[in-house]
């Protein structure tokens, strides 16, 4: 078994001069880290991040977490690549306890961590989101967020509020950002998103009813697309992709 490094601080993941994200490190480097975690196993290899101090991470530069997701070349890189940055951001936000401010420690036996004058335990965060793509016949909606690059459209999403379900969601969020009812609300399959610690529920809808009428706010433009006349769409990776791929091959 080879061991393979990812490097992080203060939250980021980080890449050497020559671009590449994962190193090898000598006992005496890792020994200089303020935390190392394994995040997976690949092809004989076991990746951990470890994370630098800030004396330790200056021979590197910050990685570009998008550009790093789309070179994974199959499901189990990308999941790798999720976690790696997913635990390198809970390290760094989750120092001090957030009940008592003690500082927090590794867990003995869990990818944990706890406070040792309190107990509190603070596992990695995952924020659940519903990610859904309508349909209408041979029509989809597409929206767009006032940060996407030009042209780009994309499916609707929003985080999943405490206490509710994710189909509630679907029906709530549609309903705030775009105007419309929806029904036939079906899952279909997940991501792990790392930005920054997302988990996105994908699912499929049937329009229901309603005029579009984007919020102006998350959503600056909606419009419903023919399946073979479709606008920029999302990088090949995301979850969002996958959805509307579904779709445009007739099988939705
Ligand atoms: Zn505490």
């Amino acid at each position: 078994m080879v061991n393979k490094y990812f490097m992080a601080v203060n939250g980021a993941l980080l890449e050497t001069q020559t671009g590449s994200a994962v190193v090898e490190l000598s006992s005496a480097q890792l020994a200089e880290a303020e935390a190392v975690y394994a995040v997976g196993e690949l092809e004989n290899t076991l990746y951990s991040v470890v994370v630098l101090n800030e004396m330790g991470s200056q021979l590197y530069s910050p990685l570009n977490l998008r550009k790093l997701l789309g070179e994974a070349t199959s499901e189990a890189e990308y999941i790798i690549f999720s976690r790696a940055s997913q635990i390198s951001v809970w390290h760094d936000q989750h120092r001090f306890c957030g009940r008592c401010g003690g500082v927090m420690e590794h867990h003995s036996v869990d990818l944990a961590k706890h406070c040792a004058a309190c107990g509190l335990v603070q596992y990695p965060r995952i924020s659940p989101c519903i990610i859904v793509l309508v349909t209408d016949g041979d029509r989809c909606l597409l929206a767009r967020s006032p940060h996407f690059p030009p042209g780009r459209f994309s499916t609707l999403a929003g985080f999943i509020e405490a206490g509710e379900t994710a189909e509630a969601a679907v029906h709530r969020e549609i309903m705030e950002e775009v105007g419309i009812q929806v029904e036939n609300v079906r899952y279909h399959q997940s991501q792990s998103w790392p930005f920054p610690h997302a988990l996105m529920l994908g699912y499929f809808a049937e329009y229901a009813g309603g005029e579009l009428a984007p919020d102006g706010v998350e959503i600056e433009e909606a419009h419903w697309y023919h399946r073979d006349h479709m606008p920029d769409l999302p990088p090949s990776f995301a979850i969002s992709y996958a959805l509307i791929e579904h779709f445009m091959l007739g099988k939705v």
